[in-house]
């Protein structure tokens, strides 16, 4: 059966309607920082998974990746490296446009952090186009790194996200309908 800990995981993310627009199913994840054995459950599940891939780079997405990628890195030996908003790395950085509801974004990653071979790892809290996810595999494939998997909390599966990012293997804990 299911581990147990992906139910007191599952239920402790609140669901916050029309947020930050109408329509929208705002799945906060602050909810479950709150709760340290959840948490630490949420770290424990990945790390488990992980610990012995080999990888060798966590790079997560900005923002929420940055609360879930450090602990995962440090815990299986692996280097974190930020995928982040526009104008916000200080060094030189590559650029990877890709498609909003309404418009675009642009993620940045800095040149140098990630080497040719390196084995990667992707993290975020949430995937639904996976238009986030498939910028920060392509800003990572780019630089000649091999993105063994992403990895989400959340999923999203009526977006089809999943879909999306082709044969590029997707581990979440929770999907949410
Ligand atoms: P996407 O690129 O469409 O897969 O969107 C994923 C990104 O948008 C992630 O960084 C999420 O944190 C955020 N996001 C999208 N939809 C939601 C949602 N319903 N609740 C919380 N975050 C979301």
């Amino acid at each position: 059966g299911p581990d147990p800990r992906l139910a007191k995981i599952a239920s402790s993310i609140r669901v916050i309607p029309d947020f930050p627009k109408p329509g929208i199913m705002f799945q906060d994840i602050t909810t479950l920082l709150l709760d340290p054995e959840a948490f630490k459950d949420t770290i424990d599940l990945f790390v488990e998974r992980y610990r012995e891939k080999n990888i060798s780079v966590v790079a997560g997405v900005e923002a929420r990746g940055f609360i879930f990628g450090p602990p995962i890195a440090l815990a299986i030996g692996a280097k974190f490296v930020p995928m982040r908003k526009p104008n916000k790395l200080p060094g030189e950085v590559i650029s990877e446009e890709y498609s909003l509801e309404y418009g675009t974004d642009t993620m940045e990653m800095h040149v140098g952090a990630v080497q040719p071979g390196d084995r990667a790892l992707v993290v975020d809290d949430l995937i639904a186009t996976g238009g986030t996810l498939c910028a920060a595999i392509k800003l990572l494939e780019r630089v000649g790194a091999n993105v063994v998997e992403c990895a989400c909390m959340i999923e999203l599966p009526e977006l089809k996200g999943r879909d999306r990012l082709g044969n590029k293997p997707l581990f979440v804990l929770v999907s949410s309908d």
